[in-house]
């Protein structure tokens, strides 16, 4: 069973840095049009899981589509270390970008593919 642990995240560079509670119980592997070209593995948390410790408001904004999430990429390196939007209930949700959280080996990981493709 998966333990809550919270991990230090931070973009390629280190200007964004943050830090996120999670299990890892649940990673998704997404179709859609950015997470492919991204190669995205995202984990969701609620606010109350994120913290921002640094450079977080120095991101760039990206959306497309509908709008509704926001992509933030640090404006140096360009690495998408999470973004955030509201999930299906309203609620904010933070999704975390799997790869840039220190101490994680993703190929340890099994990631369930979402279909955002089609939706
Ligand atoms: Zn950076």
């Amino acid at each position: 069973m998966a333990e809550m642990k919270t991990y230090a995240g931070a973009c390629h560079c280190g200007q964004v840095q943050y830090e996120a509670q999670t299990d890892l119980a649940q990673v998704v592997s997404c179709n859609c049009s950015i997470c492919s070209k991204r190669g995205l593995l995202l984990t969701f948390v609620p606010p109350e899981q994120f913290k921002p410790v640094a450079g977080v408001d120095s991101q760039k904004l990206y959306q497309f589509n509908k709008k509704v999430i926001d992509h933030l990429f640090c404006p140096t390196c360009g690495v998408e270390s999470y973004g955030t939007g509201k999930g299906p209930d309203g609620k904010q949700m933070y999704a975390i970008n799997v790869r840039c959280l220190d101490g994680v080996d993703v190929s340890t990981l099994t990631p369930m593919p979402f279909n955002g493709r089609d939706r």
